[in-house]
């Protein structure tokens, strides 16, 4: 018999999975095909790449892509260069390393094209680098397929598209040896109800692939090997853990357990996860990450390619709430042909086709959906007005009617300037993956950022003083960070006023239960213990002329917050209260707050690093 092996890691998606070793980067991590290959193999493998991407480049070119088909095609070039090649097989003919040889002669051409003064030709630096990894990805035999049946992905860095794809094809459970909690590989984990280990144990890579494990996210536990009678318990205890709390998902609205009406959406980048998210009794989807499908991609998606993706989720929505984000290449979802040059939403209004043909395929694919359109990573009035004005004119274009547009508030100015970006929005959607991150100075995916951390008061106090801002303007707010699937920040989030919140799709029968358990007066109360009365006016009108007496801390340098709470207390609202982004307040009895696992101040105060890490993602303008 042989003996069980453990692997431990960060558990950052619950879950108990039972399934194969599926080793994604197997053979090359193992020291396996790549590590004997010869001269022969090596040239292959820069034919190979070299043909593949000459083949998507004519492929690009016969859909009209010219300008993509361009950037393909110096891949290939690149490939076939001896001046790469040549150096390669002569280490590998002198008994080098392959892998090692081709890095080697990778990162010394690159070298010398940084070198050059040409920015053009400097930036080919990273074409040759990414040429160098998928030869190394081939060699290394990154393509093996998946196994028949149920089966654990390990890499060293799990893709969350991996994820994607995989989902309907046995994935059980996935272990990164990379990343943490707010990766984006954890956040679709989480959405699609899958157990996973962030930042592994590196010997992990070296399992013994294809041989049975458990892996019980909640003990931070990989076996490999286990006995018989552990895999029949660990088998017995993940069906019955298959979606418990579906059918005790709440039908129709849900509700504090003071009468606050919550509106409940789902964050989604699949078709599956939509399914998901509904039967748990989301009332439609609050996030469409429209970008994690192509963070692989070799040029900007065309129209189609987004039809492709965006037609089987939308479909699922009609007459319902459909948020649908604009392609977010930003952080941890930089795709390759955007590695060396400005990520993120520059890029996508840089370049007026992509936006153009992402906004048409919007519109199309959600005509009958109560479409919405939000805009990633806003830092300036003039990205949220160029992306208005192209929406009117691909509305015109399609014939479509211009759905609603907001905006992503998940960098810390932005936040802080809420009341400047409101007038110019129909909604703000709160980010606090990115916010605490950046407020924090945290890696966004490294092991230290947890969505428990927003609330930190150093979040928290940005938070709310966007609510606030919406409150003063009637625009509507959501928070679609994962903190508001996390116990301990969503009664504060409910407590500062938020009344639409959007999670990870597998979690929304059990933020329904939490905020059932939730009476909204005492998670005001909570919130206000940490933030001050602010808090107090902004979900007690009756109160605000108490703001002296009931203070509790000294204000916080905040030049306008005395006045926004004034002004918020008098403010009649401008939506109906059945308006599902609403977050007016209505009085009801006074219940416990829940649920239990409300955090104290105490645990909120130790979840503050205490040193917090470079931010990494922060330098990404
Ligand atoms: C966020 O930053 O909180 C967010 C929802 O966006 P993403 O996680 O996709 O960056
Ligand atoms: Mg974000």
């Amino acid at each position: 018999m042989t003996a069980a092996s453990r692997y431990r890691g960060q558990p950052v998606s619950d879950g108990i999975g039972v399934g194969e070793v599926y080793l994604g980067d197997a053979r090359g991590a193992a020291g396996g095909a790549a590590a004997g290959a010869g001269a022969d193999e090596v040239r292959m493998a820069f034919a190979a790449v070299a043909h593949d991407r000459a083949e998507l480049a004519r492929q690009l070119r016969s859909r009209g892509r010219d300008r993509d088909a361009g950037i393909v095609d110096i891949g290939a070039l690149i490939a076939a260069d001896s001046a790469l090649t040549g150096p390669v097989l002569d280490a590998v003919r002198g008994g080098a390393d392959a892998i090692v040889a081709v890095q080697q002669a990778a990162e010394a051409q690159a070298a010398l094209l940084a070198a050059l003064p040409d920015p053009d030709l400097a930036q080919r630096a990273g074409d040759v680098r990414q040429i160098a990894s998928a030869v190394v990805d081939y060699l290394s035999g990154t393509s093996v397929p998946p196994p028949p049946g149920s089966f654990i992905l390990v890499r060293r860095e799990v893709d969350p598209a991996d994820l994607i794809r995989l989902a309907e094809a046995g994935l059980a459970g996935a272990v990164s040896v990379g990343g943490g909690a707010s990766s984006h590989a954890a956040i679709i984990a989480r959405g699609l109800g899958l157990p996973m280990l962030a930042g592994a144990d590196p010997r992990v890579l070296a399992a013994a692939a294809g041989h049975p494990a458990i892996l019980d996210a909640g003990a931070g536990e990989l076996t490999v090997d286990p006995s018989a009678t552990k895999l029949a318990a660990a088998r017995a205890r993940s069906v019955a853990a298959a979606n418990p709390a579906h059918s005790a998902a709440p039908a129709g609205p849900v509700r504090t357990a003071d009468g606050e009406q919550v509106t409940l959406l789902c964050n989604v980048a699949s078709a599956a996860e939509t399914r998901l998210g509904l039967s748990g009794g989301a009332a439609g989807v609050g996030l469409l990450r429209t970008e994690i499908p192509f963070t692989g991609a070799a040029g900007w998606p065309a129209e189609a390619d987004h039809l492709a993706q965006l037609t089987p989720v939308l479909s699922l929505l009609a007459a319902q709430p459909a948020v649908v984000r604009l392609l977010d290449f930003s952080g941890d979802k930089i795709p390759p042909f955007l590695s060396c040059r400005v990520p993120g939403l520059a890029a996508l209004l840089g370049e007026p086709g992509a936006l153009r043909d992402q906004l048409r395929a919007i519109l199309l694919a959600g005509r009958d959906t109560q479409l919405a359109v939000l805009v990633p990573m806003v830092r300036s009035l003039h990205e949220v007005r160029h992306v208005r004005a192209e929406l009117a004119q691909a509305a015109a274009e399609t014939r479509t009617r211009a759905p609603e547009l907001g905006i992503m508030v998940e960098v810390a100015a932005t936040a802080a300037a809420a009341g400047m970006f409101a007038p110019e929005v129909d909604f703000f959607s709160i980010g606090t993956n990115d916010l605490a991150s950046e407020v924090l100075q945290l890696d966004r995916a490294g092991p230290g950022s947890q969505p428990a951390l927003a609330a930190d008061p150093r979040v928290l106090t940005l938070i709310e003083s966007v609510v606030l801002a919406a409150r003063q303007t009637g625009v509507k707010v959501s928070v679609c960070g994962d903190a508001a699937a996390d116990p301990a920040v969503l009664p504060l989030l409910i407590g500062l006023g938020v009344r639409t919140l959007s999670v990870g799709a597998a979690r929304v029968p059990r933020v329904a239960q939490w905020i059932a358990q939730t009476n909204s007066g005492q998670a005001a109360d909570r919130a206000a213990q940490i933030l001050g009365t602010r808090v107090k006016a902004l979900c007690r009108p009756a109160c605000a002329p108490q703001l002296k007496a009931e203070r509790t801390t000294p204000p916080r340098p905040a030049p306008r917050s005395l006045e926004m709470a004034r002004a918020a207390a008098v403010t009649s609202r401008t939506r109906s209260s059945n308006d599902p982004w609403s977050s007016s307040r209505s009085a009801g009895p006074t219940t416990p707050i829940a649920p239990a696992t409300t955090p104290s101040l105490a645990r909120i105060g130790a979840a503050i690093p205490a040193s917090p890490t470079v931010a990494s993602w922060s330098s990404i303008a």
